[in-house]
């Protein structure tokens, strides 16, 4: 027997006052799957995250040691049900293994902001190097987030916004704000994603402003329908793609190619994997999307790096070893 496998659970703290489902979020917890095969080596990052996967950590960890048991013995596990962060963790480790995800990939993300971040000076400065953004907007006033939009186009006159609302508004927020934002400006808005609370709301908004709609908390819930179709989201111009939520590399694969040809495009995003996770989905955007700037600007809400560092960051880099091998085999 060549087959050998390891299952990691991590611990990195978070020191960024993120709140998900009323919680706030202090640390990240998550799983990273090992496996060897003769010489070769290959590792995934499995890490549900709380209030946005349907399946808790103590679940993932149950079905990834069941898997890999299987793997190390030789088992076919086609048939199993796999939850989303398992089911792309554990894909994600076989490709590596195989290595058909390409390792040579320019990391590129887009730089992630909030409407209030105009006064940062560091985050202006790394902004003069860029031609796109994110920007997080519905935490304030919506005229008054769509003038801080206004003073960043202008005071950068080649840069490009994708725009996120996280469902925070109502269709008379939306309003209030797209009309607060220069018309001149509004070819420079990519799109902007969830901007109300309905998706029909977003819809309408979408008519409304001209404003480009993009699709990732209804994506999120449209997938786990057993019925799902692609096309029951045309009406977006794109889909943001959080593999740890939707499932394995071959699931992403395919929407890729059906939300293509349903005439949408794709972009490829973060559920705040460590950086390790984070690689791989730079890895796996290039490889899927070599045209689209995946949103993977999260590493700066860590403390501390996993195993793999992600190009010029400057946080420390735990190994894996540092963490709790939770099974072997
Ligand atoms: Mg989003």
């Amino acid at each position: 027997m060549t087959r050998s496998a390891r299952l990691f659970r991590y611990r990195l703290p978070i020191d960024s006052g993120i709140v998900l489902s009323g919680q706030q979020l202090d640390e990240r917890v998550g799983y990273v799957a090992q496996l060897r095969d003769g010489a070769c080596v290959g590792c995934g990052e499995i890490a549900p995250l709380v209030g946005l996967s349907v399946e808790s950590s103590e679940q993932a960890e149950q079905q990834a040691i069941s898997l890999l048991t299987n793997w190390v013995g030789g088992q076919d596990s086609a048939e199993m049900a796999l939850y989303p962060s398992v089911a792309f963790g554990f894909s994600m480790a076989l490709m590596c293994l195989s290595g058909q995800l390409p390792s040579q990939v320019p990391y590129h993300t887009v730089p992630l902001l909030s409407a209030g971040s105009m006064a940062d000076t560091a985050a202006m400065g790394a902004l003069a190097e860029c031609r796109l953004a994110k920007v997080k907007v519905g935490r304030a006033v919506p005229g008054q987030e769509a003038e801080q939009v206004n003073q960043l186009l202008c005071r950068f006159p080649h840069l490009s916004l994708r725009l996120d609302a996280n469902r925070a508004w109502t269709l008379e927020q939306a309003i209030d704000f797209s009309s607060a934002v220069n018309t001149a400006h509004l070819p420079r808005i990519a799109f902007m994603e969830e901007p109300c609370r309905h998706p029909s709301d977003s819809l309408y908004f979408a008519r409304e402003s001209g404003i480009a709609l993009a699709w990732d908390e209804t994506l999120q819930h449209a997938v786990r329908q057993a019925d799902f179709r692609v096309n029951s989201l045309s009406g977006a111009k794109t889909l943001v793609l959080k593999p740890t939520l939707i499932g394995s590399v071959q699931r992403c694969a395919q929407l890729i190619g059906d939300a293509q040809a349903a005439g949408m495009s794709v972009v490829i995003s973060s559920a705040l994997e460590s950086s390790l996770g984070l690689t791989q989905l730079a890895r796996l955007s290039h490889w899927l999307l070599p045209e689209s700037l995946p949103g993977l600007d999260t590493l700066h809400l860590f403390s501390a790096q996993l195993e793999i560092p992600w190009p010029g960051s400057t946080l420390p880099l735990h190994s894996l070893q540092q963490h709790i091998q939770v099974w072997q085999s």
